[in-house]
């Protein structure tokens, strides 16, 4: 496996990568890796010949200093980890590679329309206007033929597809399936921030939203909108930002699950301090 901090060094290599014709495929973290990252790269390599991971925490998608700073960081367990699953590729840049004060970095004016001024948008501003802009620039450096992203973070998802689409990408996106604790909680990095208590009642979110799924059947989305901000707002330790029922490919409100068919319930919540994100796919289309 190649570690690699520069950006000069990982262009050498993917270019002789791509001289021998390989596929690449990519998978792009901020680390403190999980068995859910693990997934990706696993997936990943199913679908490629060449695995390449990232390991970058993005100072300009944190709207939050405290967050970015208490972002955890474990690089020495992520090289352990990657080395027992099919990587490649390392790659782990310092904030001035992919930021570099002299050097005019891609930069590209992406148009989310609404998609990133809802959910996450509203409550993290400016979040995926970073979250766009670095993963641009790993793309320009790793210039993979596919890339690997969790549902979990559906909107980052959305808002990707959109970026590739602005940008007429060939990369395909490949959506990757929710990684779950035994007890339902979605695997994160920011979990490790959870007390004991907090990590106990953690799972309830996903509850919650399996609750909702159940009843679907037999209530409005508006009604169970307000039946699931009731269930977590019942938590004192809970301090819910949302819980929407949106399309899945516009993320406006639905107002019956009869027009669209394909709806998500996302939401985020404080757990103490730390913020969680979750959601479930209630109708799935056949390709997402
Ligand atoms: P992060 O390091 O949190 O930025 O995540 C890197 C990638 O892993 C993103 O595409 C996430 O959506 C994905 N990911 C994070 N947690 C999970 C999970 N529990 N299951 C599946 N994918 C995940």
């Amino acid at each position: 496996m190649l570690i690699v901090q520069k950006v000069k060094d990982a262009k050498k290599y993917i270019a002789a990568l791509k001289k021998q014709r390989k596929r690449i495929g990519f998978v792009p973290t901020m680390g403190a890796l999980h068995a859910g990252h693990l997934a990706l790269v696993k997936q990943c390599a199913t679908e490629n010949d060449i695995v390449v991971v990232s390991i970058f925490v993005n100072p300009t998608q944190f709207n939050n200093p405290i967050d970015l700073e208490k972002y955890p960081r474990t690089p020495e367990h992520d090289i352990d980890l990657l080395s027992t699953a099919p990587t490649y590729l390392v790659f782990i840049p310092l904030v001035e590679e992919i930021y570099p004060p002299d050097v005019d970095a891609p930069k590209h004016n992406f148009h989310f329309g609404t998609l990133d001024k809802v959910l996450e948008g509203e409550f993290r501003p400016g979040h995926f206007e970073g979250m766009s802009r670095v993963v641009n620039r790993l793309l320009h450096i790793i210039e993979p033929d596919s890339l690997f992203m969790g549902l979990k973070d559906f909107q980052q998802f959305t808002i990707v597809r959109s970026m590739l689409n602005q940008l007429h990408s060939k990369v395909s996106l490949v959506p990757c399936e929710t990684f779950r604790e035994r007890d339902g909680l979605a695997m994160s990095s920011r979990n490790t921030r959870l007390s004991t208590e907090q990590r106990a009642l953690a799972p309830k979110i996903y509850k919650v939203l399996l609750e909702v799924q159940n009843r679907m059947g037999t209530m409005s989305p508006a009604d169970l909108q307000q039946f699931a901000l009731s269930e977590l707002n019942a938590e004192p330790q809970f301090r819910v930002e949302y819980f929407n029922i949106v399309d899945g490919r516009t993320l406006q409100a639905v107002e019956t699950f009869a027009k669209s068919n394909f709806v998500v319930a996302l939401t985020a919540v404080f757990v103490g301090e730390v913020r969680l994100i979750d959601n479930i796919i209630l109708k799935r289309p056949k390709q997402i």
